[in-house]
């Protein structure tokens, strides 16, 4: 077997929860727990963070499995019901959905339900992304008042630059115009918004990067945020090269030693997930003592600099991410972020999720 794995510390995800519960005080915590919990594995995330309010998820498929583990509280279907069928699912599985275009609206029009179903109704404040215009929320909000399908009703935004110098004024300007009219539950703010803007922790707030230990923000470390990495991604060096003054590393001779070095191969590549575009000078672990990558990335290899690690052999410990090298660093050396980096371990199926403390 290849030395690659995501280890994954459950109890640092329990301490990420109780972190931001500190931060966002008053209001319920819906965890998104979106591509396989950013990576981290559903189920076995959800167990870690059992008592929290609220659940997040994409797919009908996904609040099963959620259910199946026992899971009481509110999920909410993200991006709704993708077909009129899964109405019926819904109900039975008594989760909160989505609404965010007409079609949906229509779903929820054509069927009778013997347990009416409770709504999160999407408003674009100008993210352009999901949502129903401002001008229609009135007419919506009675339609739905006056739907027996529909138990009740959680006004929701998304904010697009919440980690930005931008912020979010305008977008919960623009919502809050709208919801003080009503008396109804309110739901705004990802990581960044609830972690920057206390305006915006309303009856919910939905985190997501901060529960993996990850930051939202390109100049604020996760460190800061008081959340800690919850994935390690190690593997092993597999073989070593001594290099001459001049000679070149892997495809495209991308780096040339500038002096006789000895480097060090991983296994490791793009094909595990690691960012084909992260430079040389990427931080990387090799046996606890920190260095960088050279040349560029393969698909089932890297290479890391051992100038300065003399002891290091084949069978060295190597961390890509993890506890010693935030997800962060090695995103921004990519021209990515951390969500990308995560969630890409589960995309690649080869890289095992071993738990600890599970
Ligand atoms: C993914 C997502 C979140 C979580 O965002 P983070 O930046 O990971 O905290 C919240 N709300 C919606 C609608 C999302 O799609």
């Amino acid at each position: 077997m290849r030395p690659i794995k995501a280890c994954i510390n459950l109890s640092a995800l329990t301490f990420n929860l109780q972190s931001i519960k500190k931060i966002a005080k008053n209001s319920k915590v819906m965890a998104v727990l979106k591509a396989n919990a950013y990576g981290h594995g559903l189920i076995e995330s959800v167990k870690a963070i059992k008592n929290v309010e609220g659940i997040a998820i994409l797919t009908i498929e996904e609040a099963s499995k959620i259910r199946k583990a026992g899971y009481k509280n509110t999920i909410l279907l993200l991006e709704g019901l993708f077909a009129a069928e899964e109405i019926y699912q819904a109900e039975k599985l008594n989760l909160n959905i989505t609404l965010h275009n007409d079609r949906q609206i229509e779903f929820l029009d054509n069927v009778v339900l013997k347990n009416p179903v409770s709504v999160h109704l999407k408003i674009n404040t100008g993210m352009n992304r999901l949502g129903f215009p401002p001008d229609q929320i009135d007419y919506l909000i009675e339609n739905l008042n006056a739907n027996p399908n529909v138990s009740d009703i959680t006004l929701m935004t998304h904010f697009a630059s919440a980690d930005e110098k931008e912020g979010i004024t305008k977008q919960l300007d623009c919502f809050n115009r709208i919801t003080d009219n009503y008396n109804l539950s309110s739901s705004v703010a990802n990581s960044a918004a609830l972690y920057k803007f206390p305006e915006s922790r309303l009856d919910w707030v939905r985190p997501g990067i901060m529960l993996y230990g990850a930051s939202p923000f390109e100049d604020i470390s996760a460190k800061k945020l008081d959340v800690k990495p919850v994935m390690s991604l190690v593997s092993e060096i597999i073989a070593l090269q001594d290099l001459k003054t001049g000679q070149a590393v892997g495809y495209g001779n991308n780096f040339i030693a500038k002096k006789d070095m000895r480097i060090g191969i991983v296994a490791c590549g793009y094909g595990d997930g690691y960012p084909r575009h992260a430079k040389t000078g990427t931080p990387i672990l090799v046996d606890q003592k920190k260095t960088t990558t050279i040349g560029r990335v393969s698909m089932d290899m890297l290479y890391v600099d051992l100038s300065n690690n003399p002891n290091a052999d084949i069978g060295s410990e190597v961390e890509m991410w993890g506890n010693n090298i935030p997800v962060d660093d090695v995103a921004k050396n990519s021209g990515t972020v951390g969500y990308e980096l995560l969630c890409n371990v589960t995309a690649s199926t080869r890289v095992p999720l071993e738990y600890e403390d599970g």
